[in-house]
């Protein structure tokens, strides 16, 4: 599972960071996870729970923060959402890589993030 592996560098990046200070329990840790990523946000929470397993964030809450998807088209002036195609069974859609308004390609400016936002600590 490509999940558990690109949790155990975020887990191991958050330790280091808290290494460096006097904390005595990590209550969640915010996590931006960027639609272009294609990670499973349920496998992420699970990987989590597997990766903190016997370190200081055991038991700590995973708080997944989605970010859509934001384009740039490169011909006209359009920035903002891609348009969708709705999945067969509606479980989930996808996002367009060419612009709304005229087509052409565009860049994504949005939507590639895969870090810790925040950490909620008692010190
Ligand atoms: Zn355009």
């Amino acid at each position: 599972m490509h999940e558990v592996s690109v949790m155990a560098g975020i887990v191991e990046a958050v330790l280091k960071e808290l290494e460096k200070h006097q904390v005595s329990r990590v209550e969640e840790v915010e996590l931006l996870l960027g639609e272009m990523t294609r990670l499973g946000r349920d496998q992420m929470e699970f990987a989590y729970e597997v990766v903190t397993r016997g370190t200081p964030l055991e038991g700590s809450r995973l708080s997944i923060v989605d970010e859509a998807i934001e384009i740039k088209c490169l011909s006209c002036s359009y920035e903002g959402e891609a348009d969708r195609l709705e999945d067969d069974d509606f479980s989930h859609n996808i996002p367009v890589l060419s612009c709304p308004d005229c087509s052409r390609p565009v860049e994504v400016v949005k939507g590639r993030s895969c870090m810790v936002k925040s950490l909620k600590v008692l010190e």
